[in-house]
């Protein structure tokens, strides 16, 4: 345990918000770009890592830690984890993937600044916590920037989500009616335009289909290597564009027990449109077509997460504040 006194503080919790069972609108900020976890040159709107869980008993109580692994596909760097995991067979440690996306929570928060000047949001339950923290003189804000962590049961479940925001057109959509139904039509090369997948005439499986759209396919006429482009029909109009996660504003909860939670949005909850989204009457609509609300604009960012999450990436964070 050497310079444990030194050690810097891990603060990215701090920047983390957690879903609960009390629907919470998120907008997914669209400018994040980061290198997937299987391949760098494929962009992705999510940073992705793996994370490790200790899980032990010290001193007749249950000692539990979860970490980032430093190491990812980087062989050269090293990580205890890992080698207890990979090369021990420690059962005590496990690893899992997880997606950090950058988002602003649209709701009402309170903000607390402690002497360090690190800020701490909660947002109150009841009237009566909300009362409390006013008492405390907590300063209401609209809006809060940070990131949802996704591991893949939860990542699937929001793409599922996603499929249905896209296959609603925003060309013909207007506000108050019912989106016009897209459906995908066929995959093409980006390069010369050959169609890769005809989906009346594909003989992929259900699964191939879902996660075609998001692998890399060699195009037999050109020879190109890259992601499909996807081209889609409009039950109503001619110039079908389908609905992309930051268009709309998600009312997303968290429901069920720890490891069978659902991300959802609950039954009777509305997605809406950016540009269809009242966030508060004090505050005013989110989107007005060209720019995003005064009070919502500021955090409209990426997240740096290699700085949020440098103290849990160095690597003698688990020397230090985990073994
Ligand atoms: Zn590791
Ligand atoms: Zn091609
Ligand atoms: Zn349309």
């Amino acid at each position: 345990m050497g310079g444990g006194g030194s050690f810097p503080y891990n603060n990215a919790f701090r920047s983390e918000i957690f879903l609960d069972s009390e629907p919470q609108r998120i907008l997914f900020i669209d400018k994040g770009s980061y290198g997937s976890y299987e391949d760098a040159s494929v962009k992705v709107p999510f940073w992705e890592k793996a994370r490790h869980s200790f899980a032990d008993t010290r001193g007749g109580k249950r000692y539990f830690r979860s970490f980032l692994c430093p190491k990812g596909k980087d062989r050269n760097v090293s990580c205890r984890a890992c080698t207890m995991q990979y090369e021990e067979n420690d059962q005590r440690v496990s690893t899992r993937r997880m997606k950090y996306f950058p988002v602003i929570s649209l709701e009402w928060w309170y903000k607390t600044t402690n002497k360090y000047g690190d800020e701490n949001f909660v947002r109150p339950k009841t009237p009566a916590e909300k009362r409390r923290l006013e008492a405390e003189g907590a300063e209401p804000v609209f809006g809060r920037h940070g990131y949802i962590a996704l591991g893949n049961g939860h990542f699937s479940q929001l793409m599922d989500i996603v499929d249905t925001v896209a296959s609603q057109c925003i060309n013909c959509m207007e506000p108050g009616k019912k989106p016009s139904k897209l459906f995908p039509a066929s995959y093409s090369c980006g390069a010369c335009e050959t169609v890769l997948e005809d989906l009346e005439t594909t003989s992929l499986s259900g699964d191939e289909l879902k996660s075609y759209p998001y692998r890399k396919h060699k195009c037999s006429a050109c020879g190109n290597h890259d992601l499909p482009v996807v081209n889609h029909e409009c039950s109503a109009c001619d110039d079908p564009k389908p609905a992309e996660l930051f268009d709309v504003v998600l009312p997303l909860a968290k429901r069920g027990e720890n490891t069978s939670s659902t991300i959802m949005v609950p039954p009777g909850e509305d997605v809406t449109f950016i540009d269809h989204t009242e966030l508060d009457p004090q505050i005013g609509i989110l989107f007005d077509g060209e720019n995003f609300n005064p009070a919502i604009a500021p955090m409209y960012e990426a997240l740096d997460f290699e700085k949020i999450f440098e103290v849990e990436l160095r690597v003698d964070y688990q020397d230090v504040r985990v073994f």
